[in-house]
């Protein structure tokens, strides 16, 4: 597993007042959506492309296009809906899956509780939303549920990731499963608390786009 960590003042800037307890959820979710552009651009410097000529006004020119088939953003339920538009704005052709986790607290393993993802994977690359990589059990789930339908790549966008988040999905894809697994971040935090928040991240993102519900 890759992790790339988006080292940029204006992704600092943005994060930092995603975690004021003072911004309010209009604000929360401009900037998630700011940031998802900012950490798109860094996660997508790979994507496949294939060549195509077009006609400018003045000569015959060579440039690419995306590959078909096209990328498939899927965002998890709830918080990964508030990355959605910021990703699409950035990658507008890619189509869109929909996946809802849920973790059994008594065995702490993720399952999924709502797709809407094609069968087949094969020859796509997929792009996770998931704003905070916490524990990492609903990452690694995410990610085993891509790679068992034949995903190419899987590359997580997360705004902000614990140091433990990061070692389970690390440990669970570490020879990549013939899939190159890669989590994009805003930044690494110092550690999850006991009851698995970020420290000192920004509370749970799903209340602070959405309201507590
Ligand atoms: N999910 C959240 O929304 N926040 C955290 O800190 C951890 C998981």
């Amino acid at each position: 597993m890759r992790t790339l960590v988006v080292d940029h003042p204006l992704v600092a800037h943005k994060l930092t007042t995603l975690r004021d307890e003072t911004t309010d959820s209009p604000t929360f979710r401009r900037l998630a959506d700011e940031l998802v552009t900012l950490l798109a651009y860094e996660a997508t410097r790979e994507i496949r492309t294939e060549p195509v000529e077009v006609t400018t006004p003045v000569a015959p020119a060579t440039g690419v296009r995306l590959s078909r088939p096209l990328p498939l953003v899927v965002p998890v339920l709830r918080a990964g809906l508030g990355m959605l538009d910021g990703m699409t704005r950035l990658l507008p052709t890619a189509e869109v899956g929909f996946l809802g986790m849920v973790r059994d607290e008594g065995t702490l393993v993720a399952t999924a509780y709502a797709t809407r993802l094609p069968e087949d994977l094969s020859g796509r690359e997929v792009f996770v939303l998931d704003p905070m990589l916490a524990t990492g059990g609903t990452l690694v789930a995410t990610i085993e549920l891509m790679v068992a339908r034949g995903a190419t790549s899987v590359t997580a966008i997360c705004l902000l990731a614990a140091p433990e988040g990061l070692a389970v999905v690390d440990e669970a894809f570490v020879d990549d499963a013939g899939c190159p697994v890669t989590v994009v971040t805003g930044a690494v935090d110092d550690r999850l608390t006991d009851r698995g928040y970020i420290y000192p991240g920004l509370g749970d993102a799903g209340d602070r786009l959405y309201g507590v519900v």
